[in-house]
């Protein structure tokens, strides 16, 4: 899924907790960074060192305890990986070039294969994003910026890696640690 994807959950979480709990704007921010911030393992071990299907959710409760906004950032970024299942491997090519490494579970210390659901720049996957964005616009009319931004980074996202999937020969000549460093 692409990351506009999952910030546009990381919202709709953050308005849910905004509206239902009274937890405020403060909530949506948070939501929105604990969503974003485990692809920032781009640079170290993309899908692995900052992402959690199991504990990042599991650890959520006991952050909850200490304060609500780190069991909110903490859930945030757990459903995140747990959303990544769903996608597809670390390729950039889902279609040709299926990849077994949905995400790594540090629990049992192996690659969870992926669930060829929402693959990431997909249609399905802009739909998805665009939904779920209006969706929270509409129930938190606040959120109408940060909605649309997300909307308009998916809508580049999408356009952008239809170019390197299908129509850039020049990706076929990257090495393998380019393509991997691309993710
Ligand atoms: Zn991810």
């Amino acid at each position: 899924m692409m990351l506009p994807t999952h910030a546009a959950t990381g919202l709709l979480l953050g308005v849910a907790a905004s509206q239902l709990l009274s937890f405020g704007d403060a909530a949506v921010f948070v939501a929105v960074v604990g969503a974003v911030v485990p692809d920032m393992d781009i640079v170290m071990s993309h899908k692995r060192t900052l992402h959690y299907p199991v504990l990042g959710s599991a650890s959520a409760v006991l952050f909850w305890v200490l304060s609500p906004y780190a069991g909110i950032l903490a859930l945030s970024a757990g459903l995140h990986a747990v959303m990544d299942v769903f996608s597809n491997g670390k390729t950039m090519r889902p279609g040709t070039d299926p990849d077994p490494r949905a995400v790594y579970s540090h629990v049992s210390g192996s690659w969870i294969r992926p669930v060829h659901l929402c693959l990431t720049g997909s249609v399905r996957d802009l739909a998805l994003c665009v939904s779920i964005a209006g969706f929270a616009a509409a129930v938190q009319p606040g959120t109408w910026i940060l909605s649309a931004s997300i909307a308009v980074s998916a809508l580049l996202g999408r356009y952008a890696l239809g170019f390197v999937q299908r129509e850039d020969p020049e990706y076929d000549r990257l090495s393998e640690y380019l393509k991997n460093r691309l993710l």
